[in-house]
């Protein structure tokens, strides 16, 4: 039977065991993943593994800001999983990044990969910095110098990072350039979501927010709708949002609403999307975009609709607004924006949530095939990316589906069941060293 030792220091009441990463995103995690282990009769040895991470960095980023001050910044990487393959997800810079946070992204990547049935582990990082105050400079001095802290803790076989919120394409760039330069030779490997000139992948950038589409294509269909036919509201207007936006919007589905750090915009004729894509690139936010009225982030997310897209932060829906979604259908393009009880609730009211470590699949998807040609050293079309993409998501919706109708799970739970049970079986086979 597995143990898990209690803490008794009342000086350092923190630090160690699973209270090192508590706090509300981690806790949720582990209580998921115990809900999860139980319905498949998960084995306790590795249950009591799973909750844990298997390694955290934390480390001090010291940067020259424009004005020659210096300023430390704190910086994470945390390993929640290798079984599977090298550790792999995102890096994250955001004010709020704590170990906490990076520890339960971790363990999402970790189940992601599974569910998925991609031959990579899970890990995440981030730092914490508010990066839309840095200047181009100081985000390259920042990222060049985080990288150099990982040193040989990251790498092709080892842990692989990829963009997450608040870094994109160019982050990776100066990733790959200072392991490279470290290292002493060219690693495009060491990171996914590059640029397509250094190695990066087509497709890549608009990866995760067409997985969106495709997973909620998938379920509308369960629900006899069609994407041509159907409203839909998106919080979030990043990488994710802005791509599963466009993407509905070429498929025929009317965006009513769409909001970002400045706040929402609603349309109750539909947005028109590409238009909105150029305002934004002029104005960087959706603020003040004329065919739309503002709409606050608590009324967009208790819009009317067919299909909703979280595509933002974690908990955004909680027992407080869940009894209040009017969506048929939600579709987590962000990682963690529905709370457990949010999801029993939801559930109860028979509202189909496509849980993220499936909807918001298509990033990691297509950076394993970034990955993946890299080594080969031979490039695909995006055609044959995006019908790959296609293939496994959907393999994967049809996987959790079937859990969910045989038992009457929730498709989180299902999901998460699922994903449990491939790591469960490798991590038998693999046995626990030494024994
Ligand atoms: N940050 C993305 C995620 O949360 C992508 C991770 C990756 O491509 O490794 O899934």
């Amino acid at each position: 039977m597995a143990t898990t030792e209690t803490n008794s220091n009342p000086h350092s009441p923190l630090l160690h065991g699973e209270d090192l990463y508590r706090g509300e995103m981690f806790d949720n995690t582990i209580k998921l993943l115990d809900v999860a282990a139980k319905a498949i009769n998960c084995d306790p040895n590795v249950l009591s593994r799973i909750k844990r991470p298997k390694k955290a960095i934390v480390v001090s980023v010291p940067v020259r800001m424009d004005d020659y001050r210096v300023k430390v910044f704190t910086g994470f990487r945390v390993q929640h999983s290798s079984t599977l393959g090298p550790y792999k997800g995102g890096i994250r810079y955001h004010q709020d990044v704590s170990l906490s946070e990076v520890a339960a992204l971790a363990t999402l990547m970790t189940f992601k990969c599974s569910l998925l049935n991609l031959p990579l582990g899970g890990g995440k990082g981030g730092i914490a910095v508010d990066p839309t105050k840095l200047s181009r400079t100081e985000k390259q001095n920042l990222t060049r110098r985080y990288t150099s802290e990982l040193g040989t803790l990251i790498g092709p076989q080892v842990d692989i990072p990829a963009p997450d919120m608040g870094t994109d394409s160019q982050t990776m760039a100066w990733m790959m350039d200072t392991y490279s330069q470290e290292v002493g030779f060219s690693q495009p490997g060491v990171v996914t979501g590059k640029p397509i000139e250094i190695g990066g992948s087509l497709g890549r950038n608009g990866a995760t927010g067409l997985g969106v589409v495709f997973i909620a294509e998938k379920a509308l269909e369960k629900l006899g709708m069609k994407m041509s036919n159907i409203t839909m509201v998106i919080q979030g207007f990043g990488n994710v949002g802005s791509h599963a936006a466009l993407y509905a919007h070429q498929r025929g589905a009317k965006i009513l609403a769409v909001s970002d750090v400045s706040g929402g915009i609603h349309n109750a004729n539909g947005l028109d999307v590409p238009e909105l894509l150029k305002w934004v690139t002029e104005h960087k936010v959706i603020k003040g975009f004329p065919k739309a009225e503002p709409i606050s982030n608590e009324a967009l997310l208790e819009l009317k609709c067919d299909v909703l897209a979280p595509c933002a932060m974690e908990n955004q829906i909680s027992e407080v607004n869940a009894p209040r979604i009017q969506a048929k259908i939600i579709v987590e393009g962000a990682n963690g924006p529905t709370n457990n009880a949010a999801t029993k609730i939801l559930h109860e009211r028979d509202i189909l949530v496509c849980p993220d470590i499936l909807a918001n699949g298509g990033g990691v998807i297509v950076s394993y095939f970034e990955w993946v040609q890299g080594m080969a050293s031979f490039f695909w079309t995006e055609e044959d990316v995006n019908d790959r993409l296609k293939r496994v998501i959907n393999g994967a919706f049809d996987k959790v589906w079937e859990i969910k109708t045989e038992t009457k799970l929730d498709m989180r739970t299902a999901a998460m069941g699922s994903a449990i049970r491939r790591l469960e079986r490798a991590m038998l086979l693999r046995g626990l060293y030494p024994r």
